[in-house]
């Protein structure tokens, strides 16, 4: 399997290449160069089987023979054994016609996992067959940079330093990364907020000597591995319900359009998906998209579903470049102008391409709060904020006749606040977290510094590196 850019000017690389290259050099994202396609009895072949066997066999064409199929197999199987639930991705039902794919029994709570936890597992062979390492760097403000730490915590061929904001993340999620004490993470307490944590992560990787005696590398959410690994959990949830001989539809609850666009690849692939439902909180960008084709950008607000305030959806690039039937000059000029102007120009046969399939729905915090009340009351069913929004999403959006499964992308006791808010409970953590407020931590402090930052750095990939 080859992959190209989005942009077109960038080499074209092998999976294992686009796994560490992250971005391509022209600034695009990498996408497959053709997409592998299912027929209706190579999905029934996947039917009932355990939820790593059948990732390894969904994503096995993605990796082609950058990796053999059975060091694939053990990966899949390593990455979800930690999981505290053992259908991995359970489906729950929770109207005759409405279900929720829960994502969330991760080591951090949060559907991160299921795409970071193979990830890790996936440098870590790829390093060690180039015998390389590497330094991943990355800011947080909360959940990707605990997914992040658990996935390359004690991994041969990574180190990993993760900044945050002092004082800024909320209790549980800064225990969830610095009580992570293995040799080759770092976390690093920024006095300063969240957007100067992202700046110094640029300016290491501007700093090309830097970059380069670093070996500096990144998993955020552009990177294409991310996304083939949360293409099985549809797959799962579509085939437990009947698919391919029934059409299914989802809900999403989306930021970066990462997990959606992992929905849409699965019906590229041949699922059969009838319908998808874009869940936004205030920040609702998509939403004005695919309701009048108004792809502008506002200020961040923050709201009670962080994960989701997002204004630049940054996965949104590579359906762009379908719905302008892959070109890449179309698309980098799309590209340039929305970084321009603020406004993404989508020619009306694509926009109407994309808001035939894909359908957005908005829902702000006293609404969030309602549905988490409402749902409680019906069901006894505890949905944290990003999970409500996409529940509320697909009960405001069905398709007739066809059952919508919503991703609960959050464990409710991640957000206590918000859940005792609305329900006046608050859900206790699962029990193999329950200690996590007695756990050590470790962290560095260290002022908005690019030299002091870059030293901590250092001083952690020299440590492992000997
Ligand atoms: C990251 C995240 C989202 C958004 O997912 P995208 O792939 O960025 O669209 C939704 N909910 C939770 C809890 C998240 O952590």
């Amino acid at each position: 399997m080859r992959y190209v850019s989005t942009r077109g000017q960038a080499p074209v690389r092998d999976f294992s290449g686009v796994l560490l290259a992250g971005l391509a050099e022209d600034g695009g994202l990498y996408v497959p160069e053709t997409w592998p396609s299912l027929s209706h009895t190579d999905w029934r072949a996947l039917r009932g089987l355990p939820y790593p066997e059948l990732a390894a066999r969904v994503i096995q064409p993605f990796v082609g023979t950058s990796i053999p199929f059975a060091t694939l197999q053990r990966l899949c199987r390593e990455s979800y054994a930690g999981f505290g639930h053992p259908a991995t991705v359970p489906l729950v039902q929770l109207d005759h016609d409405l279900f929720a794919c829960e994502l969330f029994h991760g080591p951090t709570l949060a559907f991160k996992d299921m795409a970071m936890q193979l990830l890790g597992r996936l440098f870590d062979h790829v390093l060690t067959a180039q015998d390389r390492r590497v330094t991943i760097v990355g800011a947080t403000s909360g959940d990707t940079g605990s997914a992040a730490i658990e996935a390359c915590a004690n991994r041969d061929r990574v180190d990993i330093v993760i900044l945050h904001p002092q004082g800024r993340t909320s209790e549980v999620q800064r225990r969830q990364m610095t009580t992570v004490l293995a040799p080759n993470v770092a976390n690093v307490a920024v006095d300063g907020t969240f957007d100067d944590c992202q700046d110094l992560v640029k300016a290491m990787f501007a700093d090309a000597p830097f970059r380069a005696e670093l070996h500096l590398s990144a998993v955020n959410s552009i990177n294409w591995a991310r996304v083939a690994a949360q293409i099985p959990y549809y797959v799962a949830a579509a085939l437990a319900l009947g698919a391919p001989d029934r059409d299914v539809a989802f809900s999403v609850p989306t930021g970066n359009f990462g997990n959606v666009l992992a929905a849409w690849a699965a019906r590229r692939m041949g699922l059969p998906i009838a319908r998808l439902v874009v869940g936004s909180n205030r920040n609702d960008i998509l939403t004005r998209f695919l309701a009048s084709n108004d792809m502008s950008v506002r200020g961040v607000e923050p709201s009670l579903s962080p994960s989701m305030d997002i204004q630049v959806s940054s996965n949104f690039e590579r359906l762009l470049f379908e719905l302008l039937d892959r070109d890449p000059a179309a698309t980098a000029a799309a590209m340039a102008e929305f970084r321009a102007r603020g406004q993404m120009p989508v020619p009306v046969p694509a926009w109407q391409r994309a808001a035939k399939l894909f359908h957005g729905f908005a829902l702000d915090d006293e609404g969030t709060l309602a549905e988490i009340r409402r749902l409680h009351a019906a069901t006894g069913y505890l949905a944290d904020p990003h999970s409500a929004i996409g529940i509320a999403a697909a009960r405001a959006l069905p398709c007739p006749g066809v059952p919508i499964v919503a991703m609960a992308t959050a464990h409710p006791a991640k957000f206590p606040d918000a859940m005792e808010r609305a329900t006046g409970c608050r859900p206790p953590l699962p029990s193999r977290l329950a200690d996590l407020y007695e756990r050590v931590e470790r962290y560095h402090r260290a002022p908005n510094d690019l030299a002091a930052i870059e030293a901590l750095v250092r001083a952690t990939a020299l440590r492992n590196a000997a």
